[in-house]
């Protein structure tokens, strides 16, 4: 006989899908043959992907994280994916955290909710990431897992998860799917096929600054405009104001996917001359939609390109499947009937599809879903290959052509030898330089990494051959040897290895350091939400603050002024990957100013380069 507890715990194998997306995330695995959501304890099926670092000095992930943006901006941090792969630190309530530890952070919070069914310890789990991710990106989620306490079974693709999620009720058909997601930061559409069981991505593409944040600040903006024609102040000025706004837009946003009209009020934006400004104003879906129908035929045009790069038209698409938050936004049906003349599947839910594929892909990999035949493949997002000396317009060998090895959208995993030559006579040592990207020149590409092979035959009659070979694994990660085919003289590298050098003690180390932000003590207090009522004395705290900085004209106080410097260093920061070349220097160098002047204490200096700050963050509408 068994409980059935047992019996639960029995059908549960600790191999685990994940859904580490930018805005939401969530953990799902395989019970009695199917993929289900594991809620949180509070019942949550998604939580928010936001880390905050309490007064106490403990992580918090999620809800509660998010209800603590805009009253405790330096200790919280959103959308740590758009960071991800970026080696350099984020400071998170005075702590420097890497974007793979903020995100293992996130992913500790998962992994509780599994402990909690299975005990705790070490587990094993599928993790999702976009399919345009580079390889250091996937890398990065890689070892934000591994942070956590997972032992990363396989990275793969959203849409992949997302297909596996549906193809598995639907087996018996041969079909062809189209994946639009459009979730909070991230936008990615794929061809996927599904025949004889086998499910095969024939191509992604995507579009990583395009989502329903960006439709959430299109909306901010037109609602600071009321305010600017209204009372001539510009919300967006005053950091609370814009956070505030924010959330009311996002809020408004989703209601108008199921209302056409929705009311705003908010009796307290900000504060000009003592008097507190509010905001009342009616807003149409009409009017929403064309705020962000530029975008939105933006995303429709990257359909038509991943349909190109598949080789197919918009009829020979059986299914279009909408994941992501964002797709609930009736307008993006519309667009997709439009081009399809045909709805798109709903009987995927949009939030949950890529957690339960990649459980579908754990169950596939546990054994737990081994008779459902299926299988998945995957394709590698961009070209792969190395540099080599190429002619130049005018004949002359040129260094820094592109040779592919692994071309774009083939199906992985997957080994390709190609064979070059010595550049010259006698050489008896070559360097690869690896790269990824689409371009013919190496410096429009992604350098992954450079190695040097020594000790070739020294060939002075002719150039010497030799073969390079690139394997590109499920994880996608990549592993590149060069070869001399006359001496068998090779050497190998994975590009992880090749440009990660950080050792076990160091992962180690800081994976102890994570785990006691997570162990902290809790507060005394059960929780540590602000109460309602905490809430309110924080709201008229900041209310007579904005007062008293009103009243004090001339003298801003030292504090506040680095305070609001650095407020506006960290938000230019998080930006600065959306940032074209341009608009980045300056903004790299206006953040260098800053630093400097609040180094050197000059308050009349740093006053005005906060003030340059601010005009060009909205210059640049961030
Ligand atoms: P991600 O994949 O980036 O983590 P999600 O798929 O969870 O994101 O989508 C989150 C986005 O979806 C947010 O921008 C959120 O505002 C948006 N969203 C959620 N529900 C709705 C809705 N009903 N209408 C419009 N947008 C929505
Ligand atoms: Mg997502």
């Amino acid at each position: 006989m068994t409980s059935n507890r047992e019996r639960r715990m029995e059908s549960f194998r600790p191999i685990v899908g994940i859904d580490l997306g930018t805005t939401n995330s969530a953990v799902a695995y395989i019970a009695e043959g199917k993929p289900q959501i594991l809620p949180s304890p509070r019942g949550e099926r998604i939580i928010p992907s936001v880390v905050l670092i309490d007064p106490q000095g403990r992580a918090v992930v999620g809800e509660d994280a998010r209800a603590a943006l805009v009253a405790m901006p330096d200790r919280s941090l959103a959308a740590v994916k758009r960071r991800m792969g970026s080696t350099e630190p984020l400071l998170l309530a005075g702590q420097a955290l890497l974007p793979q530890e903020i995100s293992a952070l996130i992913l500790k919070e998962l992994k509780s909710y599994v402990d909690e069914l299975h005990g705790e310890g070490d587990k094993e789990a599928v993790i999702t990431v976009p399919a345009y991710f580079t390889d250091e990106q996937r890398r990065a989620t890689k070892e934000a897992g591994e942070l956590a306490g997972f032992v990363v079974e396989r990275i793969i693709n959203e849409p992949t998860a997302a297909a596996l999620a549906f193809g598995l009720d639907n087996l018996e058909n041969d079909q062809t799917f189209l994946v639009y997601d459009l979730g909070g930061g991230t936008f990615d559409v794929s061809v996927v096929e599904l025949m004889s069981g086998v499910l095969e991505v024939r191509a992604s593409t995507g579009n990583r600054m395009l989502g329903g944040e960006d439709f959430d600040w299109k909306l901010v903006d037109w609602l600071a405009e009321r305010m600017i024609a209204e009372h001539g102040v510009d919300p967006r000025d005053d950091l609370r104001a814009r956070a505030l706004l924010k959330e009311k837009a996002e809020d408004a946003k989703k209601l108008l996917s199921s209302q056409e009209t929705v009311s705003l009020a908010i009796p307290l934006v900000t504060v000009k001359h003592n008097t507190p400004i509010g905001l009342h104003v009616e807003l149409t879906r009409t009017t929403f939609v064309s705020l962000i129908d530029a975008q939105l035929l933006e995303s429709m045009d990257k359909v038509r390109q991943v349909l190109d790069d598949a080789g197919l038209h918009a009829a020979n698409i059986d299914e279009v499947l909408l994941v992501g938050g964002s797709t609930r936004i009736p307008r993006v049906s519309e667009l997709i009937v439009d081009l399809f003349g045909k709805a798109p599947r709903t009987d995927v839910n949009p939030d949950e599809a890529v957690a339960l594929g990649a459980a579908v892909q754990a169950g596939l990999k546990s054994g737990a879903l081994s008779d459902s035949g299926l299988v998945a493949t995957d394709v590698a997002p961009f070209s792969m290959g190395i540099a080599v000396l190429t002619e130049g317009r005018l004949g002359a060998p040129r260094a820094g052509g592109f040779a592919p090895i692994i071309p774009r959208n083939t199906t992985i995993p997957v080994t390709r030898t190609k064979r070059f030559s010595t550049s010259a006579p006698g050489q008896t040592a070559v360097s690869i330089e690896v790269y990824q990207g689409e371009h013919e020149w190496v410096k429009h590409n992604h350098r992954l990494g450079e190695f040097l092979l020594e000790g070739l035959p020294a060939n002075y009659k002719s150039l010497e051959p030799l073969d390079v070979t690139f394997r590109y694994n499920l994880n996608g990660i990549l592993e590149v040897t060069a070869q001399s085919p006359a001496n068998g003289k090779a050497m190998t590298v994975t590009v992880q290895d090749a440009l990660n050098r950080e050792s076990k003690e160091a992962l180690q180390e800081s994976a102890e350091r994570l785990q006691k932000l997570w162990d902290q003590a809790p507060a005394e207090e059960p929780d540590d939400l602000l109460s309602e009522q905490e809430e309110l004395m924080e709201l008229e705290q900041w209310l007579d603050e904005e007062m008293d900085d009103e009243e004090r004209t001339d003298e801003e106080s030292p504090t506040v002024l680095h305070e609001e410097a650095q407020l506006l260093i960290g938000r230019v920061r998080d930006q600065l990957d959306q940032l074209e070349s341009s608009a980045k220097t300056r903004a790299l160098r206006e953040m260098e100013r800053l630093e400097q002047a609040m180094e050197a204490g000059d308050i009349d200096r740093l006053q005005q380069l906060i003030d340059d700050m601010t005009d060009f963050l909205i210059e640049l509408e961030l």
